[in-house]
């Protein structure tokens, strides 16, 4: 791997991503990439460990929604990238908003501790957090206590705003990534919008360099508390989907 700050920079102004970046924060997520890819060699984190697919899979795939979460990346805000795995699109995240507050959240703590080394080499102070989204949920301590989710490959669409909206204060927003076929599915999620009180508020299509395959974000506004029922317990929400 011979991922540089200079060559991620480069793949960011490709797409007109780079403004949202400094050297410092480049570097700072070079480091975190590499550290990643590193600790990757015996803990299996990421099957894109070549620089051209790492580049576009997790960083530029990631770097995407950074215009629409700008305006909500105000000082004071907390976000967690729920299901956060190698730590993307979380990374992304915390290199272009050092003014929020970031979680990188994940189930497995093999790969929680394993962040902890990419968040020290890349000198980042946001934290992780060890949990099952479902017990998360109900744990008064971290119920709605965050203002964006992002979660990209982690559960279908109703599955994940059961795992999502516990999480999220009322007026908070989920950020989740989509391929083509889990967009099929956003449709046949009104029981699950309607009984967790949210709306969908933008459906923004995208493709990745070099790759002719459509892909979107969909944005989630929470409107109201989150009836005490949700989320169901520990693998409720995935075998019986809302
Ligand atoms: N977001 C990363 C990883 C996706 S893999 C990426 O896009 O590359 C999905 C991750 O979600 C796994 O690391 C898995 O441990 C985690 N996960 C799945 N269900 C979860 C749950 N209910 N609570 C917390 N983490 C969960």
């Amino acid at each position: 791997m011979s991922l540089t700050p200079e060559k991620v920079g480069e793949a960011l102004q490709k797409v007109g991503l780079a403004d949202y970046f400094t050297l410092d924060s480049l570097s700072a997520l070079t480091r975190f990439s590499l550290k990643m890819l590193q600790i990757n060699e015996t803990l299996n984190l990421t099957r894109w460990t070549e620089d051209g697919a790492f580049l576009n899979f997790h960083l530029l795939d990631s770097a995407y929604v950074l215009k629409e979460v700008k305006p909500l990346a105000k000082i004071e805000r907390r976000w967690m990238d729920l299901g956060t795995g190698c730590g993307f699109p979380g990374a992304v995240l915390i290199a272009a908003f050092p003014q929020i507050e970031v979680t990188l959240m994940d189930s497995v703590a093999k790969k929680t501790k394993a962040l902890e080394e990419c968040l020290q080499a890349a000198g980042w102070k946001a934290k992780t957090l060890t949990g099952r989204a479902e017990e998360l949920g109900r744990d008064p301590r971290t119920r709605e206590s965050w203002d964006g989710i992002t979660a990209r490959a982690v559960a279908d669409f109703p599955v994940l705003l059961e795992y999502a909206l516990p999480l999220l204060k009322t007026g908070g927003y989920l950020v989740n990534w989509m391929t083509e076929d889990q967009l099929k599915i956003v449709d046949k999620a009104q029981k699950a919008i309607e009984t967790l009180q949210c709306r969908i508020v933008k459906k923004m299509g995208y493709s990745l360099p070099g790759l002719n395959q459509s892909r979107s974000i969909v944005f989630v506004e929470k409107l109201g508390k989150t009836p005490d029922t949700y989320p169901r317990s520990v693998g409720q929400p995935s075998k019986h989907p809302l």
